[in-house]
């Protein structure tokens, strides 16, 4: 069979590093394109050391904004040690060991705190390990070329065709040099604003990616520049609400400490620049009279380093057909504050190469006979409708019990404020209102069991394991 991933993110190699390790059946030929040749922190400087302007759209589809930090979850860290030892620890040395959550408020408040680590649940433990995304994704992309070091392309896409559903037309994937490539599967790993996407749905406004009016931005800075944390906080990733915003900061590698905030930014349209300095005042503004000093001193000190327009997918009715499939961001944009974004990336290739495995085992390939046998295309169109069956139903309740942390971020009046605090109070003091409330966030999010959910979908859509 042959692949094609579209986009070399964390969507893209994991996807590639998963069909290496559960694609057994038949010979496969698998290639990445990627459309940036490099993804490290670019923010533009001028040489009066003024930031320069970019427009919203320039600034959201540039590799220049390369995100700041992100959360690599139990379940995530998981499915890194089932691809490579070596890359989790990796991942693991790399970052940093965010034992638990603290909850706090800007009035200086302490307010609760969770450990993240899944050992109630599972066997071994993993906790939440703090990341830059760029280091995440540069493990990946060193444990994918210890596989195969040219599998990475750096090719822009700009267009594919798709199969038809029957299988008599294999999809085609076009590239900004001219080129073409048919593959039997093309899997579309290619971020927020997909091309893939657009050419499974086509101009339809229901489905195009949606501006959420916020903007994350954050950066980096030595951990030896900050005042040091108060014993409780130690080996904590640090969430402040207050009345006017968000902030967070944590550890992203044994000696920095990454922050981030959101600043609102509702109804921008295309052509309206934005600079990194704006960002700078709104983000002095916002938080500087808020207590906890670690805050005070990193708006003192910080530079805007990234700027990351948050956009989401809105929910849709299937993630592919006649051989192309979506992934990741492509499929399901979340936003940040799930502090999902990567694993479910993960969660979905993984996913993916069990099912793909699955029906290329019932196809000749797999040693059935002409009769009992499924086509590829068939095999490749099973797993494309079971995968959404089993991803679809656990991403909509990642972003329902998201769209209640992420209101809290924008701005809130003084009741609202204390019904926050309360909330976040609570949750620590008696977990089981919690649990009322939002559910067993843990127990939901790290012991999902991908087998037992194709055995229900199986079921579910009548189809033969
Ligand atoms: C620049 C950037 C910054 C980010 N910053 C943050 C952050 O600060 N916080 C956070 O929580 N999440 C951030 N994310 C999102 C986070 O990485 C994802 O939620 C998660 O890792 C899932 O990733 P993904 O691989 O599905 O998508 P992405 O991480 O978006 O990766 C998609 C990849 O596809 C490539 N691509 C896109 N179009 C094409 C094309 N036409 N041809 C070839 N290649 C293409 C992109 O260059 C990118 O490498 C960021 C993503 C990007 C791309």
């Amino acid at each position: 069979m042959k692949i094609i991933i579209v986009g070399g993110g964390i969507s893209g190699l994991s996807a590639y590093l998963s069909f290496k390790k559960y694609l057994k059946t038949g010979t496969h030929t698998i290639s990445i394109y990627e459309k940036h040749h490099s993804q490290l922190n670019a923010t533009s400087t001028t040489n009066d050391g003024e930031t320069t302007t970019s427009t919203f759209e320039e600034l959201s589809s540039s590799g220049a904004i390369v995100g700041g930090g992100l959360g690599v979850s139990p379940n995530g860290m998981r499915i890194l040690k089932e691809l490579s030892l070596d890359l989790h620890d990796a991942v693991d040395k790399q970052g940093f060991r965010a034992e638990q959550f603290v909850f706090r408020s800007s009035r200086g408040w302490r307010l609760s705190s969770q450990p993240t680590s899944d050992r109630r649940i599972e066997d071994g433990e993993e906790v939440c390990v703090a990341s830059s995304r760029h280091g995440l994704w540069q493990c990946l992309r060193d444990e994918v070329a210890r596989v195969d070091k040219d599998i990475l392309r750096y090719r822009k896409v700009i267009g594919v065709e798709m199969g038809d559903e029957a299988g008599s037309r294999r999809p085609r994937v076009l590239f900004e040099d001219g080129e073409e490539e048919e593959a039997d599967l093309v899997v579309g790993a290619d971020g927020v604003k997909s091309i893939v996407k657009d050419a499974i749905f086509g101009d339809v406004d229901a489905f195009k990616p949606v501006y959420e009016g916020m903007i994350g931005v954050g950066g980096f800075l030595p951990n030896s520049s900050l005042p040091p944390l108060p014993p409780c906080d130690a080996n904590s990733m640090v969430f402040t609400f207050g009345p006017n915003g968000f902030f967070g900061y944590s550890p992203s590698s044994p000696d920095t400490t990454m922050w981030w905030s959101t600043c609102e930014a509702e109804n921008i349209p295309a052509t309206t620049r934005i600079s990194t300095s704006d960002m700078q005042s709104q983000l002095k503004a916002h938080h500087e009279k808020w207590k906890d000093p670690t805050i005070k001193a990193i708006i003192q000190k910080a530079d805007v380093e990234s700027i990351y327009p948050v956009w989401t997918t809105p929910e849709l009715p299937h993630w592919g057909k006649g051989g192309v499939i979506l992934v990741g961001d492509a499929a399901h944009g979340l936003n940040p504050t799930s502090g999902q974004g990567s694993s479910q990336a993960m969660e979905d290739t993984k996913t993916l190469a069990i099912l793909l495995e699955r029906f290329m085992n019932q196809t000749n390939a797999g040693g059935r006979t002409h009769e009992q046998a499924l086509s590829l295309p068939e095999a490749i169109d099973r797993t494309i409708r079971v995968l959404y069956e089993v991803r679809n139903q656990r991403i909509d309740k990642i972003v329902q019990r998201t769209k209640m942390m992420s209101n809290r971020k924008k701005e809130q009046g003084f009741v609202e404020e204390m019904v926050t605090c309360f909330f976040l109070w609570l949750i620590g003091k008696v977990p089981a209102a919690g649990k009322l409330v939002v559910g067993d966030v843990l127990k939901e999010l790290y012991r999902w069991d991908v087998y037992a959910e194709i055995e229900i979908a199986l079921k579910k859509l009548e189809l033969d394991g």
